[in-house]
């Protein structure tokens, strides 16, 4: 039996599972082989005409074996990142310190390919049993234990057909079972990231989150905040994006992940119900966005889950007597402000969302000039689609989003005598949103 060991500061975790190889001959799966991207086989390829071993391996072995078209298609050799880049040269960039890999260029697509971890000596870096930096490279059998859960452990002789499958993922995704490698408490400890990994794979793809994952990742939830927060945004984004996440919405409340991702959305939808509907709206939406092959971005349900409290901030402010354009900006920097221990929100990111929430308050303004500007902005589209998700919740928006609406479908004539026509009162607008 073989263990793998992880060493570093001096402290030392057992992962207490037996690679046991399983085959899968490509009579005995049902692995589209014809759906791998052609530049993903000529990469294994070439890696094996260099002499070293090649898989296709990761979310995409999985995603084709559950019938889903994957979104990118990974690689694991044996090569070192140094012996990839000489194999692809001016087409590779190495990539990670704290996890090494190279990127190959191929078409428009990036492949990542990823040498194998495992072994015992090497760059790792250990911080209370956190991995903050591994480099350690092994041979397949040892990876497959490093990697996270049972299906995508998975690795695809491209030339035979043949599955390896060293941890049981096979059986896992044909039992509809999401199962991590290893001893549960250790592994989130490794890398409390994949607490999230968890619960976007039990919500993407439907498998079986169990009540021990679900007990382990309550307990070891805190250490999220040892994660750097830009690496949290980024799969926030990619939970935001997974295609379930009205269902991984509920999930992250249950195993309390929620609140160490947003701690003051959390603290509001506990007290307040149409804030949670809010949000419950914005996912559907965005959930089927993504069905029908719509763009989504990142900006729009960050804007949606920071709302809940920059209106609770604007409202402070306005109470005090500011005018809602200074509220407004003031309002927005104070949540950035707050959100940032927890989360990374990039600079371009944070722009986007003031615009949106500035078309707000712009939208209550029906006529005259200013319509003009606001209707070209160009964020309007997205700011109109938030415009309509609060109207879910607030029914005294419908005069602005029957407004917005129309005017979106009308001759530049019929703009024209809605806005200036002197039947038109040009009241001054409250500062409410
Ligand atoms: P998708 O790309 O659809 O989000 P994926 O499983 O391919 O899913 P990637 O982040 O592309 O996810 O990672 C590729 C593979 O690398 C994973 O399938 C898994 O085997 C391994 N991996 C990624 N992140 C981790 C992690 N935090 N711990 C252990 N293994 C990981
Ligand atoms: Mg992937």
């Amino acid at each position: 039996m073989r263990h793998y060991t992880t060493k570093g500061n001096g402290t030392e975790q057992k992962n207490l599972m037996d690679p046991q190889l399983t085959q899968y001959k490509a009579n005995q799966h049902q692995l589209p082989h014809k759906e791998i991207a052609g530049h993903a086989k000529k990469i294994i390829d070439m890696l094996i005409q260099a002499g070293f071993d090649a898989y296709l391996v990761g979310g995409a072995v999985r995603d084709l074996l559950l019938g889903l078209h994957p979104k990118d298609f990974d690689i694991a050799t044996n090569a070192t990142p140094e012996q990839i880049k000489s194999v692809f040269r001016n087409k590779c960039r190495l990539i990670g310190r704290r996890f090494r890999l190279a990127h190959v260029y191929m078409g428009n697509a990036i492949y990542e390919i990823a040498t194998f971890r495992g072994g015992s000596s090497g760059d790792l870096l250990l911080k209370k049993g956190q991995i903050i930096r591994d480099n350690v490279f092994g041979a397949v059998d040892e990876d497959a234990l490093r990697r996270d859960f049972s299906c995508n452990a998975l690795y695809y002789d491209i030339n035979s057909q043949t599955i390896l499958d060293y941890t049981g993922g096979v059986k896992d995704i044909q039992q509809g079972q999401l199962k991590l490698i290893g001893n549960p408490d250790s592994r989130f400890t490794e890398d409390p990231v994949r607490m999230l990994r968890a619960v976007r794979f039990h919500s993407k793809l439907g498998l079986h989150l169990s009540d021990e994952l679900k007990k382990s990742i309550i307990k070891n939830r805190n250490n999220l905040k040892n994660v750097p927060t830009a690496r949290l945004f980024d799969e926030a984004i990619k939970m935001f994006h997974c295609g379930n996440m009205l269902h991984a919405f509920d999930v992250l409340i249950e195993v309390q992940l929620f609140e160490i991702l947003f701690p003051a959305a959390d603290r509001i939808i506990e007290k307040d119900k149409k804030m949670k509907s809010l949000l419950y709206h914005a996912f559907k939406n965005t959930d089927q966005r993504l069905k029908n092959n719509q763009s989504v971005t990142p900006v729009f349900l960050t804007a949606c889950v920071l709302w809940l409290e920059f209106l609770l901030a604007y409202q402070h402010i306005i109470n005090k007597g500011k005018n809602p354009h200074d509220a407004l900006h003031t309002a927005t920097t104070l949540v950035m402000e707050q959100q940032r221990p927890y989360l990374a929100i990039p600079k371009a990111i944070q722009n986007g969302i003031r615009q949106i929430w500035l078309l707000q308050l712009r939208f209550k303004k029906m006529s005259g000039k200013p319509v003009y500007s606001t209707l070209h902005h160009p964020r309007f589209r997205a700011a109109y689609d938030f415009l309509l998700l609060r109207g879910q919740i607030k029914t005294d928006l419908s005069h602005q989003t029957e407004f917005w609406t129309n005017i979106q479908t009308m001759s530049p004539e019929g703009i024209k005598s809605m806005i200036f026509g002197k039947h038109i009162k040009h009241k001054k607008t409250t500062p409410e949103l």
